[in-house]
């Protein structure tokens, strides 16, 4: 188990109506570590994701980040969101805003920083993602993978604690993919706090120091990745491992 825990869900329960979605969560995610979220569609992977930003709520369980309990509503929830950057399939930029005022928007509405701040960090994380040419164009100028790259400069702006990742290449043409993945990795070897949701497994086998395995809404290995994918132990996960190897 991890020693310093920033991310902790304990017997986390969450329903959409009568479809039991997570069912009785542990998961523990160390500072520093990064953690590959797999699994067939619908198992939960991204209402885990949404859960852990508190984007839902749960019915039962436990969920802290840096040993603060999520708050129910309210400012806290503000300041969370803040620290636990989310990245998404659908990367979400602001259309009318160039590549620079997206980055900058919410330092200078959630971190109340100044313009002038909050323009310079903007274009130190540009560079970090190798857009910094592209800071004045707007978001349909770019490719995906370059719009993705703004998503992660953007969540990196709130200098934030840890990183969701929820299928950030599913959206992108192939030759795309690794761009992304590059930046990913980057981050990972700096030592980024990162939650990645992904059926990229060569990303999986060498960023992540544990590999979840997710069915029906439950946590069915959670192990290291030489561990998973040599030796699945589950007949879900070697159904599952099969079909995309
Ligand atoms: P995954 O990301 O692993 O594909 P999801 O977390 O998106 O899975 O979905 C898990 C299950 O919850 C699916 O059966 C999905 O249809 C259902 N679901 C997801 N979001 C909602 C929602 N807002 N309302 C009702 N059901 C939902
Ligand atoms: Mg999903």
């Amino acid at each position: 188990m991890a020693v310093d825990p920033l991310i902790e869900l304990r017997d986390v329960n969450k329903y959409f109506g009568t479809l039991h979605v997570l069912q009785d969560i542990n998961l523990t995610v160390g500072r520093g570590e990064v953690v590959v979220v797999i699994g067939p569609s619908g198992s939960g992977k991204s209402t885990l994701c949404r859960t852990i930003n508190r984007l839902e709520t749960i019915e039962s369980g436990y969920i802290a980040i840096d040993g603060k309990p999520l708050p129910e509503e309210g400012k806290g929830l503000a300041e969370l969101r803040a620290e636990v950057g989310m990245v998404f399939q659908s990367f979400n930029l602001f259309a009318h805003k160039t590549v620079l005022a997206n980055v900058s928007l919410a330092q200078l509405k959630v971190r109340r920083r100044k313009k002038d701040e909050a323009d310079q960090r903007s274009r130190e994380l540009l560079e970090r993602v190798g857009l910094a040419s592209q800071a004045d164009k707007f978001p349909a100028q770019l490719s995906g993978g370059q719009q993705q790259r703004v998503a992660i400069a953007r969540a990196l702006a709130m200098d934030p604690k840890a990183l969701l990742f929820d299928e950030p290449t599913s959206a992108l043409d192939p030759e795309m993919i690794n761009e992304v993945l590059e930046v990913m990795q980057q981050l990972a070897r700096e030592g980024m706090t990162m939650v990645v949701v992904t059926h990229e497994m060569g990303f999986a086998r060498s960023a992540a120091n544990r590999v979840v395995f997710m069915s029906d809404g439950r946590v069915i290995e959670d192990r290291t990745p030489e561990d998973f994918f040599t030796h699945p132990e589950s007949d879900r996960a070697k159904d599952f491992l099969s079909k995309i190897l």
